[in-house]
């Protein structure tokens, strides 16, 4: 639009197309997974437009930029990530692309949760078996803390504060926009901690591809258990599969989930061995795209709380 009215103002005069018409442009933000993005759009609103490295359905643990990806970022002037090693390719995207605009972290100042309060459930021989992936380590820290509502507010305020930083002048828009989306995130936490809280807490178990919704289970005292572990590169090994389906035998788990980024042969063959039927996917590591049930952060989690209580009650 920027553009074409350029053309037709270049006849009548240069000027228009000044500096002064410019500094009034969108300002370009990247985030490195879809998830972001949705939180950056509803904390940027009309003074940003967002792009995201990792589309949606896209799987972040084993995303590898491409040279276009490389040509948006050095475009734009913040580049928001989750950190906690989740963006394992971050570093070098940024180094190879010469970026030399802002970077948040949008996971600052959270309560990070260590895989190791499950250490049972993981994986003993973490074998890559995407031949492609880079070799990145997700350490003990458990990334996907998007999963808990208090910590996306804490997400929403980095957001809106690197915002105000770049770009000042809108910084009472950003904080009105984080101030009223933060409204709507805490409403829905209060009504999930009533409505989890409702379910007998021996019926409050899951099992997940991958350990993706740590957070989730923390705040809504679920307890989860993942065969692949914290990351969807890890194999579960034979053993742990084995585990987990004697463990789902002896509890009487009802509740089975794949995700939208998981490979879902892993879960059906539990799922064949134990009689239970596995819900519809989850929404984990990405959105769905705009025709599916999860285009925003707030249709995801009311979506997956829908699939979990569902299969809870059960
Ligand atoms: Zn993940």
């Amino acid at each position: 639009m920027r553009f074409s009215h350029c053309l037709t103002s270049v006849l009548l005069s240069s000027s228009l197309c000044s500096p002064f018409v410019l500094a009034d442009d969108k300002i370009p933000v990247i985030a490195s997974f879809s998830i972001l993005g949705d939180l950056v759009q509803q904390v940027g609103g009309e003074h940003v437009t967002v792009s995201t490295l990792v589309s949606p359905n896209g799987d972040a643990h084993v995303y590898q930029p491409t040279p276009q990806d490389t040509i948006r970022l050095t475009k734009s002037q913040l580049f928001v990530v989750n950190g906690l090693g989740f963006e394992g390719w971050m570093e070098r995207l940024v180094s190879a692309s010469h970026y030399k605009g802002k970077v948040i972290t949008a996971s600052a100042g959270i309560h990070v949760l260590a895989f190791g309060d499950e250490e049972q459930n993981q994986p003993d021989d973490a074998d890559e078996h995407h031949d492609e992936a880079d070799e990145h380590q997700h350490g003990s820290q458990n990334p996907h803390a998007w999963h808990s509502i208090p910590n996306t507010i804490q997400y929403v305020r980095n957001i809106a504060d690197g915002l105000s930083q770049i770009d000042p002048a809108h910084k009472a828009d950003y904080q009105t926009n984080a101030g009223n989306y933060i409204q709507q995130l805490e409403q829905l936490d209060k009504s999930l901690l009533q409505e989890f809280a409702a379910i007998p807490a021996e019926k409050r178990k899951m099992i997940t591809s991958h350990d993706a919704f740590g957070y989730l289970s923390a705040r809504y005292q679920i307890t989860t258990i993942a065969p692949q572990g914290v990351s969807t590169e890890s194999e579960a090994s034979a053993s742990d599969i084995a585990k987990i389906i004697k463990q789902i035998r002896k509890e009487n788990i009802k509740a089975l989930f794949v995700e939208n980024i998981s490979d879902p042969r892993l879960m059906q063959q539990i799922s064949k061995e134990t009689s239970v039927k596995p819900g519809q996917p989850l929404f984990s590591d990405a959105l769905s795209d705009d025709k599916g049930p999860a285009p925003t952060y707030l249709e995801m989690m009311r979506y997956n709380t829908a699939q979990i209580l569902a299969a809870l009650k059960q």
